[in-house]
């Protein structure tokens, strides 16, 4: 066990810190959005445009879609544009010149399908006493706007089906099923996997658990963009330490050693662990997730490294593999309260 480093190799406390951090300006932009969206229509505007220090030398943010809901008013026209092209206009206004913009923007807010649709997948099981339980891995299938959603997540949707892929072909015998899940609706608040989650094991607002919430081992998530894998959020479940160590250990020359005791946000393995099943995040190289491609335009295909793909097929696999075939199932953290349902 003395192979992995707890928290060393890479700063992933930091990295949390950074994620609650996006997370916080994230809400802090849109309730500022909404309040601006709200003075605009009182003026009789017709759009407004955004921009952020970020959106610069041709990568734009797009942050500014509205609700999802059926039920709630359209959302203004808001209009993501480059800082310079936003920066020029804001010259031109301070020096009193007039500033002309012509638009032509379509959108459209589909009602005709309120039903969101996760893809589920198994190898199962082969051991009589083991083939109830079950071991999952994930990642969400849906995306973001600005572009055909790359690294976020297509990246670990290919991963996952990939590791899947690998399993089918060494024909492995797992004792306990293997299922893949890739969700829909993580971006409006994880509700694929929250859905699926309060459907099949409990709902995190009554916790009444059904039957397979016992039979239930463990669920392994990907959502951070196309780097390697460092290693896994323990999601401050201390007793999966040794069983995940173990689990790693094959994988340090992948470069793979790192497990942490803190959590992470923002993404599916958050329902697993509303309702006290083990569900982790893996710990990702940041590439250019946070500074390039996470929900802008730049979201797309040359943006994903075909190596650091592959060896996050190879650690998932392995992991799930072993989970499969482990003697115990990976311990759990107390049940917790039931609580209200929010999103994350
Ligand atoms: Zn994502």
């Amino acid at each position: 066990m003395k192979n992995i480093a707890l928290e060393k190799e890479v700063d992933t406390a930091g990295m949390a810190a950074e994620r609650r951090k996006f997370i916080a300006r994230y809400r802090a932009a849109r309730k500022k959005a909404e309040t601006l969206g709200k003075l605009a229509k009182e003026e009789k505007a017709v759009a407004l445009l955004s921009s952020s220090v970020r959106n610069h030398d041709g990568t734009v943010f797009v942050q500014q879609g509205g609700s999802y809901a059926m039920d709630d008013p359209e959302n203004f026209l808001d209009i993501a544009t480059a800082l310079e092209d936003y920066n020029m206009i804001v010259r031109l206004l301070r020096d009193g010149q007039p500033v002309k913009i012509e638009l032509d923007v379509a959108s459209k807010f589909y009602t005709d399908e309120k039903q969101g649709y996760n893809v589920v997948a198994e190898i199962p099981g082969t051991d009589p006493e083991l083939k109830e339980e079950v071991v999952m891995l994930g990642g969400h299938l849906d995306s973001w706007q600005g572009a055909t959603g790359a690294t976020d997540n297509a990246a670990g949707s290919a991963v996952m089906m990939e590791a899947v892929r690998i399993l089918k072909k060494l024909k492995v015998q797992p004792k306990r099923t293997i299922r893949i899940a890739l969700w829909s609706g993580e971006e409006q608040g994880i509700h694929g996997s929250r859905g699926y989650v309060s459907k099949t094991f409990a709902d995190r607002t009554d916790m009444q658990l059904k039957p397979a919430h016992e039979k239930f081992d463990v669920y392994f998530n990907l959502d951070n963009g196309t780097g390697r894998i460092r290693g896994v959020y323990l999601q401050e479940n201390e007793a999966a330490y040794d069983i995940m160590a173990q689990w790693l250990s094959p994988f340090k020359e992948l470069g793979a050693t790192t497990l942490t005791i803190s959590n992470t946000g923002g993404t599916d393995h958050l329902s697993f662990d509303a309702v006290g099943l083990p569900g982790f995040q893996f710990i990702q190289d940041e590439v250019e997730y946070s500074s390039r491609t996470h929900h802008s335009n730049m979201d797309s295909y040359d943006h994903l490294v075909e190596e650091d793909l592959k060896q996050a097929a190879t650690v998932i696999a392995g992991m799930v593999y072993q989970a499969a075939m482990s003697e115990e199932k990976v311990p759990r953290k107390p049940l917790p309260d039931p609580q209200p349902a929010r999103s994350f």
